[in-house]
């Protein structure tokens, strides 16, 4: 018993360990986007840290493909037939905070233009391709919790701020 706790503790403290980066999964290729697509994206740059994906959504218990949802003025999210599905969003969004919290993550690369992980422009609640500053109900909620946000044209920015923390 001892001997597993001294091995939990040498990995926490590690010196050797990788920084770590919350990452939407979608980011690294897992098929987990509203559509049911796949898309690649360079992350060369991050290689020398430690990624831990997360996909708010589908971990707050939606689907893959869903209907597209967007974030209505008062902050409830519904998907495109009408549906609130704020609770699956927000659900997501704890789990989120929680993966940091426990990996003591301080900053996430997140994708943008998303109705949970976007750091700067979400669509406007009208489902007609308008977008306007807001940021994801993940991205919100970290940012909320002293994790900051970038997202997937940052990663130079990010890496930046990872330095000077
Ligand atoms: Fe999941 Fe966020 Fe990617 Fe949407 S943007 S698929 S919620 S990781």
């Amino acid at each position: 018993m001892k001997k597993a706790l001294l091995c939990v503790w040498r990995e926490k403290l590690s010196i050797n360990s990788k920084p770590k980066i919350l990452i939407s999964a979608c980011l690294l290729g897992e098929r987990v986007r509203f559509d049911g697509k796949i898309k690649n994206y360079n992350l060369s740059a991050l290689e020398n840290y430690e990624l831990i994906a997360c996909c708010p959504e589908v971990d707050g218990g939606l689907p893959t493909p869903r209907l597209p949802s967007e974030m209505q003025l008062d902050g409830n999210v519904i998907n495109s037939a009408g549906i609130d599905i704020s609770y699956e969003f927000n659900f997501g969004a704890n789990l989120a905070l929680n993966t940091a919290n426990f990996h003591n993550i301080q900053v996430a690369i997140l994708k943008s233009k998303s109705p949970s992980c976007s750091n700067k422009m979400v669509y406007d609640g009208s489902f007609n391709g308008v977008l306007v500053e807001g940021l994801g109900v993940t991205a919100k909620l970290l940012e909320q919790n002293g994790v900051k946000v970038f997202d997937e044209n940052e990663i130079e920015d990010a890496l930046a701020f990872l330095l000077g923390l």
